[in-house]
């Protein structure tokens, strides 16, 4: 039900105004890099090409919950021109990004993340990847779902060049 005096076009009846936001991001394979996945080290495989560490999976997560509040992306916050962020630990953004949902009002409600790559295999990594942004964001771990695909061989991501993250994030904010 809409109450009066707000803008939102659309409540649910606790009075909690929910909001969703989408994320991707890309990035090629550099195998003079460690490779940095949603805060953690996966070892024996290239890195990621980026001026920051080249999670992929944080700025994905970063994306979604930042489109989600529309308040703005990971360049814009942490522009790679700036260089701040040269090699920046990207769960620090994250944390940051959360930070400003926060100053807003915003609660992150859960995370769904898909990574796709031929390699790693991501489901190894899945719980430990779902525990480090799930602090980042200072929320349970349960709220964050990390899934790996391939994309059975084809294209730029089937010929192992890079690998792509897609994220979906669920943010709300407490009638005040
Ligand atoms: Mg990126």
């Amino acid at each position: 039900m809409a109450s009066a005096g707000t803008t939102c076009a659309w409540r649910c009846a606790g009075g909690i105004e929910l909001r969703v936001g989408t994320g991707y991001d890309s990035h090629r394979f550099d195998a003079d890099r460690e490779l940095i996945l949603g805060g953690v080290l996966i070892p024996d495989h290239a890195g990621l090409l980026g001026h920051s560490d080249g999670d992929a999976v944080a700025h994905a997560v970063i994306d979604a919950i930042l489109g989600a509040a529309a308040a703005g992306d990971v360049g814009s916050h942490f522009p790679p021109t700036d260089a701040t962020w040269k090699d920046a630990d990207s769960i620090g953004l994250l944390k940051a990004a959360a930070g400003v949902l926060r100053e807003r009002g915003y609660e992150v409600v859960n995370v769904d993340v898909t990574v796709v790559c031929e390699t790693p295999k991501i489901r190894p990594h899945a719980v430990a990847m779902s525990h480090r942004l799930a602090e980042a964001m200072a929320i349970s771990a349960d709220r964050v779902s990390i899934k790996g695909k391939t994309n059975e061989g084809l294209g730029w991501i089937g010929a192992g060049e890079g690998l792509a993250v897609h994220a979906v994030a669920l943010i709300g904010k407490a009638d005040r």
